[in-house]
């Protein structure tokens, strides 16, 4: 494999895009998150918990790999922690809900209207991002990412019950999401005030994995264009990401606005015929078959395959991961993707 040097950086690579001019490359984003504490011998703890050590292992991933956007985000359940929901944060796994902190309807009080400044772990992001931005800011893009409305919301109340309730009782659904989506747009303004890009908003839970089409219609995507709106009065492209099979929300979630659709289990084929030139496309080598299992060929093969399939997108199409990347998964693998964006994905350049 013949791999090219970059010629761009992310930066100039991201504006030469934005202006038509032409790039050197593909865009490529493979999602390293939690596991890039392992670069620098930490813990998957330490790095959702202590914000040098985010820093660090983001400034040590990007500077290894020079991947185009450095994503800053942990766990889905940080929004839930800072309104009152207590998290398990194991060794080296990302942090979970131990106990719903919505157990019944009186309980909806116990949910507070945040201050990211200080309620829960959210100041960690902020912090991480200043020393992440003065060192390789002005080279690549930084972001933080967004936990949505319905992982928040079903964080609070348990998942379970939170899907239950969608048919027994809907509006302690709207209440939870309500306030969810409010401490949101909180968190999405605190990013903005510290000068970072406001990055994915990611929502697991509304994945139609987890729930039908139909309650994603009309628990999720009220919710969601909400905040595709709210970035958009910040003059910010909204990108959205959920996990899973989302092919029967496709359309749902173009119809929110989102400037990007970043997918997980969905056939990028179709994906291409229903987003069809409405927004970017963010996907989607598969987070266990190809980076967990590998092998390296079979990796770059497929992103081979997606880089033909998406030649003649009429948008944006960046080559990259259904999802975060796991923290058991080999580094190795991060870089085949980016060896295929610098040979297959290479574009002329003069
Ligand atoms: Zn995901």
């Amino acid at each position: 494999m013949d791999i090219r040097e970059d010629i761009l950086t992310p930066r100039e690579r991201s504006k030469a895009f934005s202006e038509g001019k032409p790039m050197d490359r593909i865009i490529c984003l493979p999602m390293v998150a939690i596991s890039a504490a392992y670069l620098i011998g930490k813990t998957i703890k330490e790095f959702q918990l202590d914000p040098e050590v985010m820093a660090q292992s983001h400034i040590a991933a990007y500077k290894r790999f020079k991947y185009d956007s450095v994503g800053l985000s942990t766990n889905c359940s940080v929004l839930a922690e800072a309104m009152g929901a207590k998290l398990d944060y194991p060794e080296d796994d990302a942090a979970n809900c131990i106990e719903p902190l919505v157990k019944s309807r009186e309980d909806l009080s116990k949910v507070k209207d945040i201050d990211p400044e200080k309620d829960g772990n959210l100041w960690v992001f902020y912090k991480a991002f200043k020393i992440v931005n003065e060192e390789i800011g002005q080279e690549v893009p930084i972001s933080i990412s967004v936990s949505g409305p319905v992982t928040t919301a079903a964080t609070l109340r348990g998942t379970e019950a939170f899907a239950r309730d969608m048919y027994a009782d809907p509006e302690l659904c709207h209440e939870l999401l309500r306030k969810s989506t409010d401490n949101i747009k909180r968190h999405i303004k605190t990013i903005v005030a510290h000068g970072a890009d406001i990055g994915a908003i990611a929502d697991p839970i509304a994945s139609a994995s987890v729930i039908s089409p139909k309650m994603f219609k009309q628990f999720a995507f009220p919710y969601i264009k909400e905040l595709v709106d709210y970035i958009h009065s910040f003059n910010s492209g909204a990108a959205l990401h959920i996990c899973g099979k989302s092919e029967k929300i496709l359309e749902l979630m173009v119809e929110t606005g989102a400037d990007t659709i970043s997918v997980d289990k969905v056939d990028l084929k179709v994906v291409k015929e229903v987003v069809a030139g409405r927004a970017a496309i963010v996907g989607n080598v598969d987070t266990t078959d190809e980076m967990l299992h590998g092998p390296v060929e079979k990796i770059q093969e497929v992103c081979k395959r997606y880089i033909d399939l998406m030649r003649d997108y009429k948008g944006l199409y960046i080559l990259s991961t259904g999802c975060d990347i796991s923290p058991k998964a080999p580094f190795e693998y991060v870089q085949a993707m980016m060896d295929v964006a610098r040979s297959y994905g290479l574009y002329e350049y003069n």
